[in-house]
């Protein structure tokens, strides 16, 4: 069984609201890219260990989101599509 984000794939555009300013927030990206180089190359268990979300990323994207106007960031997790072909 796959799933796959629809922010990921460009079927959504993710939109947050910054917490300190109600304005729009940016998606900066997959919060597992952010961690590092070496993030990406790694099992997706062991990132789940290893950046505080373990429960979640089985079937959530992590994203990175931060608002260009006031300089705040924070992560949103992007439910995952599953079950469907993969598009790309
Ligand atoms: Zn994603
Ligand atoms: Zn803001």
């Amino acid at each position: 069984m796959s799933s796959y984000c629809p922010v990921c794939n460009g079927m959504e555009t993710l939109t947050a609201i910054c917490p300190g300013c109600s304005g729009p927030a940016a998606d900066f990206g997959r919060y597992n890219d952010y961690l590092g180089p070496y993030a990406p190359y790694r099992d997706i268990e062991a990132i789940g260990l290893s950046n505080g979300y373990p429960d979640v990323l089985s079937n959530r994207c992590m994203h990175v989101v931060a608002c260009e106007g006031c300089g705040q960031n924070g992560v949103v997790a992007v439910e995952e599509i599953a079950g469907g072909e993969k598009l790309i």
